[in-house]
């Protein structure tokens, strides 16, 4: 292949440095990469380009530093994304989609932003006079080569930007035990290569999504659960919530205050070296707030077995009874 039509091909002057080179390749790969583009020639015209970029690079003479440099070409360059989940899907799992969005030149003008129209019309940008002025300089206009007319009009497509915006979709498998500021690694599904080599990795960094219930402490799910006062006091088997299903928990008669249980191993789930976390519950007492008709004898009769009990039961009002109402209440 022809130096000059090399240079053609990818766009690019006799000045351009290997990074212009490959950056060029690169927007052009964009476009005519056979992955990306159904059209039939579109194999054989990215095989050109490939030719030519080889070409050009095997021109310049490659840095003598760093090492680095030679090998970089080889790989495109990875892509970082942030992938959002909820506790359910770090715990459980599953298939989540990916929108992964690219910056790729406007099909309409090749990326230039222009097209040419069939007449010449005013400059836009010069407004006629065939010079722009840059601070207190006045230099020619580039877009009427200084002639103060053109043919050429800003692409209607991507409004004179000569980039449009291209949005993929890629369906993730999510594997069960990732936490936040984990990363999950697609090999491949990272920038296109410059030259021949392989793309980029696609990383994606996993963030949490708030959740109305579950928090996270580390690979813990930290939950309230309001329970009933007397559940509290009494004991028994009460059920509580997790990712994974409704769990239960065995509570033994305590007082009736907010206090905490785990069940072990419940919470995120082993991943690697990493161990599964707990479940962390934290009981919160809840007081009837409403007499039921039905219900009122008993807690009279509790109420009856309260002052009974005084001192063992309820410290604090005993004391205060002792105190204040001397000779009587309590004191039965
Ligand atoms: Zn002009
Ligand atoms: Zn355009």
């Amino acid at each position: 292949m022809k130096t000059s039509e090399a240079r053609k091909l990818l766009g690019v002057g006799p000045e351009a440095t290997p990074e212009a080179i490959k950056k060029a390749f690169r927007h052009l790969a964009m476009r005519w990469h056979p992955d990306r583009n159904p059209a039939p020639e579109a194999g054989e015209f990215f095989g050109r380009l490939s030719t030519a970029c080889d070409h050009l690079l095997g021109l310049v003479p490659a840095p003598a530093h760093g090492g680095g440099g030679g090998r970089a070409a080889s790989r495109g360059d990875d892509r970082h994304q942030d992938i959002e989940l909820d506790i359910e899907r770090l715990c459980l799992g599953g298939e989540v989609d990916v929108v992964l969005e690219s910056r790729i030149d406007c099909t309409a003008c090749g990326g230039t932003g222009y097209s040419e129209a069939g007449y010449s019309q005013l400059c836009p940008r010069c407004q006629g006079s065939g010079r722009v002025r840059l601070g207190h300089v006045l230099f020619r206009c580039e877009d009427c080569d200084g002639r103060g007319y053109t043919r050429r009009i800003r692409c209607p497509r991507c409004e004179g930007a000569g980039k449009r915006l291209e949005r993929r979709i890629l369906t993730v498998t999510v594997p069960p035990g990732m936490l936040p500021g984990d990363e999950l690694r697609l090999e491949g599904e990272g920038h296109p290569a410059a030259t021949r080599g392989r793309p980029g990795d696609l990383r994606l960094r996993v963030r949490l999504l708030p959740h109305p219930v579950y928090t996270l402490d580390g690979g813990n799910i930290v939950l309230e659960r309001p329970v009933s006062v007397f559940a509290l006091l009494g004991g028994g088997r009460v059920a509580v919530p997790s990712p994974a299903g409704v769990r239960h928990l065995e509570l033994e008669p305590g007082p009736g205050e907010a206090r905490e249980q785990r069940i072990p191993g419940a919470g995120v789930p082993a991943r690697g070296r990493r161990a599964a976390g707990d479940l962390c519950v934290r009981f919160v007492p809840v007081l009837p707030s409403v007499p039921v008709p039905a219900l009122v004898r008993h807690y009279r009769a509790l109420q009856a077995e309260m002052e009974h009990a005084g001192q063992a039961c309820a410290p604090e009002l005993a004391a205060w009874e002792k105190r204040w109402l001397p000779g009587s209440a309590m004191q039965g």
